[in-house]
């Protein structure tokens, strides 16, 4: 739950296309698709392909360096900084708007395991719906 100055990862290999999707990340304030990523890093005057985007966001997403959240549909993923935050969010299914929620629904859940234990050391949710100016509008 705290901010901290971003080093570079340790053990991961520096190149100028990982710093380049790294400061695209820490430049955004919400979850960004790989396509977006590849537009900003552009426009920072580094080209990357997609491909190459999604392979250096699997690995961030391996190394804990980004959070990854997938649309119900399969399709998109959003990825954004790993900012050790405890934050949950809800996407919209339509406009595709991504909302941070204020709360944490799991707060108060305490898990049972009957076969054997387990310590529990974190969670993901993702939510999905409609927002305010989509609701009533779906299909
Ligand atoms: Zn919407
Ligand atoms: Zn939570």
């Amino acid at each position: 739950m705290k901010e901290q100055r971003r080093e570079w990862p340790r053990g991961m290999k520096r190149t100028r296309q990982r710093e380049c999707v790294l400061s695209v990340l820490e430049n955004s304030d919400s979850p960004l698709s790989a396509m977006d990523i590849c537009g900003s890093a552009q426009n920072r005057d580094c080209r990357l392909w997609l491909s190459t985007v999604y392979r250096i966001l699997e690995l961030f997403v391996k190394e804990e360096v980004a959070v990854k959240t997938t649309m119900p549909d399969g399709g998109t993923s959003l990825y954004e900084l790993n900012r050790y935050r405890h934050r949950h969010y809800a996407v919209c299914l339509r406009c595709r708007r991504v909302l941070e929620m204020d709360n944490c629904p799991l707060e108060k859940f305490v898990p049972e395991f009957s076969e054997s234990d387990f310590r529990v050391t974190g969670h993901r949710i993702e939510m999905y719906g409609y927002c305010r100016e989509c609701d009533g509008k779906e299909r």
